[in-house]
């Protein structure tokens, strides 16, 4: 590990300044994923601010909806009455991802930032047009059965790993941020992972320095009718090969509105609105979940090893939607 200076913030806006001072510094939360990057010789930051002693773990109400502390630990916001009540999609998706012990130390605001896990992302011997722009993608022309089917480019097929962040494009998050200086700003979480086009190296729209202080949840109406199914190769500390949030509106047997969001296909949480449009008005029937699925996996562009993973998305996606519709 190369050596960094350690720095404590005091308060959001000291931290967002220490960072923005320095290009090569990084907030350190958790720590679940960039102590493990920079152990591997991934990430080289010559500095960490270390956001613990930040306050920003509070989950409250806000505006009929929920504001959750960027610093609230996965456990803690899993685990929260507000979040189980309300938007058990959410509890659902974090409790699917890493183990106890991660969800422990894990943070909201470092969940969403985690980093994609391909392998020759990890690996320093490998080209990685992510790791080190200009080299290019080892998982292009190599192994990539846990990688993308959707919006990849081919300077990266990555898939971004995370399952908390797939919910949260199903329920319209947002996502709260503070730069230097205090301004503040807000981004639909739709808008907020990037998909890798020519930089793959950025995975969101975030500035360097700016911090986020919170995710905010409007009102949901779909806290009786949603489901969280990942699909994997093993039933802990595995990454999804195809994940499915899946979320209905119902009026009676009708469907008012539905969300459904892949995860593990993409570069980013894929939602598909294709899938969604397909839902809006039909019966919350098996036929409708068939249509749907057909509809969500249609633009699919599977790479040399994970043609598999289109059939497989078919099915959970189904799956997904017979068990929010309480179907099965
Ligand atoms: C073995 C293993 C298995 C795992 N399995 C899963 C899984 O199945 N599903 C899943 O979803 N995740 C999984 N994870 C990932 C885990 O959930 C993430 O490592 C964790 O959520 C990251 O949170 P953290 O607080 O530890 O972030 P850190 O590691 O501290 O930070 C991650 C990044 O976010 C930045 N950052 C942190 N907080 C902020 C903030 N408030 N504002 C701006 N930038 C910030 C940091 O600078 C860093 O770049 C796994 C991890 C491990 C080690
Ligand atoms: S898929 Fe992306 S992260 Fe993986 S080797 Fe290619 S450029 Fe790097």
């Amino acid at each position: 590990m190369r050596p960094f200076r350690y720095v404590r913030a005091s308060d959001p806006d000291a931290a967002a300044r220490a960072v923005a001072a320095n290009p090569r510094a990084k907030f350190l939360a958790g720590g679940t994923n960039l102590l493990d990057l920079m152990k591997e010789d991934v990430e080289r930051p010559d500095e960490l601010v270390d956001l613990r002693r930040l306050k920003m773990t509070e989950i409250k109400p806000l505006r009929g909806g929920v504001s959750i502390g960027a610093l609230a630990t996965n456990t803690e916001t899993a685990n929260h009455p507000l979040i189980r009540q309300g938007y058990p999609l959410l509890t659902m998706a974090i409790v699917a991802g890493a183990s106890a012990q991660l969800r422990n130390m894990a943070t909201n605001g470092g969940n969403l930032l985690q980093r994609t896990r391909c392998p020759y992302f990890y690996d320093t011997a490998m080209p990685c047009n992510k790791r080190e722009p200009g080299t290019g993608c080892g998982a292009r022309e190599g192994l990539n059965r846990m990688h993308a089917i959707f919006g990849w480019s081919e300077k990266c097929v990555a898939t971004y790993p995370g399952d908390m962040a797939n919910a949260l494009y199903a329920l319209d998050a947002t996502v709260r941020i503070r730069g230097a200086g205090g301004r503040e700003r807000t981004i639909p979480i739709d808008e907020f992972h990037r998909l890798p086009g020519d930089t793959p190296e950025k995975d969101n729209n975030l500035q360097h320095g700016e911090l986020i202080t919170a995710i905010e949840l409007p009102r949901s109406n779909f806290a009786k009718n949603s489901y969280y199914l990942k699909v994997r190769d093993r039933a802990s500390y595995a990454f999804a090969l195809v994940a499915v949030a899946a979320a209905l509106e119902l009026d009676g047997g009708t469907i008012r509105q539905a969300r459904v969001v892949l995860g593990g296909v993409a570069h980013k949480p894929w939602r598909s609105r294709e899938a969604e449009a397909a839902l809006a008005g039909k019966p919350a029937s098996e036929e409708s979940f068939r249509r749907a699925a057909e509809a969500a996996l249609e633009g699919a562009k599977p790479l040399a090893q994970n043609a598999f993973k289109v059939e497989l998305g078919k099915r959970a996606v189904i799956r997904a939607l017979m068990r929010a519709g309480r179907l099965v």
